[in-house]
């Protein structure tokens, strides 16, 4: 993305945030007891489509639900810090509603930066619309720019049919806030048709220090003849709200002896399989690049051949290792992956996914899925960016035909 050097405010207006109270009966579509999550939801949309082309933020209208409450300065500190944590030092704009002026200024005190002018940055909030009403909108918009509309971005999903394929639940050792219950709401509330769940059956199989260890792939026996009280206690808990748009899965990968990490009894069960390379399955110390290469497309011709349905994060191997991913990789895997009619997952959970890969994956048929990988709340179905992502692969606005709708394996 080229920067046009105008200045670019975040506008997000009526947050509406209540860390108390699930619902405000008299603005019952409003989703205050989501508020901090919501303003986290935009701040990190933005952050992934924005290439960092924001000048400064602006909270404008109803902060909180209701700024009489006892807590209230206390949930719009939660809300600057959720602003500190994601936007860094950032100039902080405030246009609230005159309700809650002294509120803004007790907690986040005044400035005097010339982009403040409370006037115009209410007018582009209204223009924009409520974050704590679906679809939930935020908007960028140029002050600088007497005739500019704000741009208008809706955190809940309008794609047809779309799911999310790779949620994570509290069962992960690596979780972050990510719930099963939690996960199955926000499908719901952001537009999804549908959604996988998808734990990793190594940390279902083996402790926490066994997986970090990568001890599962080097010593089978830990997930061949471990104990099988978490995988039992997953499916169970999924099972709850399996239905044809809830599909309950795995994620796994293969150990040293190129034997996809699942159980028989585990592999009836789950309704979908992705197949993910978070290790090499040797080890990689002394290789040089062209070997860590030639062992990454080796670990993933094993994953494939396990009859897994999508490969996760394909090539987020190299965004995690010290060697260079050779332009011939991503090719290769594109043609295994067409040849094994698996579909490659777009996923922006700590890597960034490569155009010219999904390019080539485009080009040889490969359907494309979207997979937040969400481990928080917060990530599950946040698609603006692989959507425009797609979009400017493709190079056409409908992406339809290029999507994967997971369907249960039986
Ligand atoms: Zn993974
Ligand atoms: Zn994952």
């Amino acid at each position: 993305m080229t920067r046009d050097h105008k200045t670019h405010v975040l506008i997000l207006s009526d947050i509406c945030y209540d860390s108390v109270r699930q619902i405000d009966p008299d603005h019952p579509q409003r989703q205050i007891s989501l508020g901090a999550e919501l303003l986290q939801r935009a701040l990190e949309d933005s952050r992934r489509r924005d290439d960092n082309d924001i000048d400064a933020v602006a909270l404008v209208g109803k902060l909180v639900a209701d700024a009489s409450r006892p807590y209230a300065a206390s949930d719009l500190a939660d809300l600057q810090e959720i602003i500190r944590q994601l936007a860094g030092n950032l100039p902080l704009l405030i246009a609230a509603d005159p309700s809650q002026d002294a509120l803004a200024a007790s907690v986040l005190g005044t400035s005097d930066n010339p982009m403040a002018n409370p006037h115009r940055l209410r007018e582009a909030g209204d223009r924009i619309g409520s974050l704590c009403e679906s679809p939930f909108p935020y908007g960028r918009f140029s002050p600088a720019d007497p005739d500019a509309s704000p741009e208008v971005r809706h955190l809940a999903n309008d794609l047809p049919g779309l799911f999310d394929t790779h949620v994570h639940t509290e069962l992960a050792y690596c979780a972050s806030g990510v719930t099963i219950e939690g996960a199955s709401e926000r499908m719901h509330l952001f537009g999804l048709a549908g959604m996988c769940f998808t734990e990793h059956a190594g940390q279902l199989y083996v402790s926490a220090d066994d997986f970090w260890g990568a001890r599962f792939i080097f010593e089978p026996q830990c997930w061949t003849t471990g104990p099988r009280d978490r995988m039992d206690d997953y499916l169970r808990r999924t099972d709850v709200y399996r239905s044809n748009n809830v599909l309950v899965g795995l994620e796994t990968e293969v150990d040293r002896d190129g034997r996809l990490i699942l159980r028989d009894e585990d592999r009836a069960r789950a309704d979908v399989l992705l197949g993910a390379i978070h290790w090499l399955n040797v080890d990689p110390d002394g290789l040089t690049e062209a070997q860590i290469n030639a062992a990454f497309l080796r670990t993933a011709e094993q994953v494939l051949a396990a009859d897994v349905d999508v490969m996760a994060h394909p090539l987020r191997y190299f965004f995690r290792s010290a060697s260079a991913l050779a332009p011939e990789t991503g090719d290769t895997l594109a043609r295994m992956l067409a040849e094994t009619d698996t579909v490659a997952e777009l996923n922006f959970h700590k890597n960034a996914p490569l155009k010219p890969f999904f390019a080539a994956c485009l080009d040889r048929g490969v359907k494309i899925t979207f997979g937040s990988d969400a481990h928080s709340l917060w990530g599950m179905g946040l698609f603006g960016c692989y959507r425009d992502f797609l979009r400017r692969v493709a190079g056409v606005d409908d992406i339809f035909d290029f999507l994967w709708r997971p369907r249960r394996r039986r």
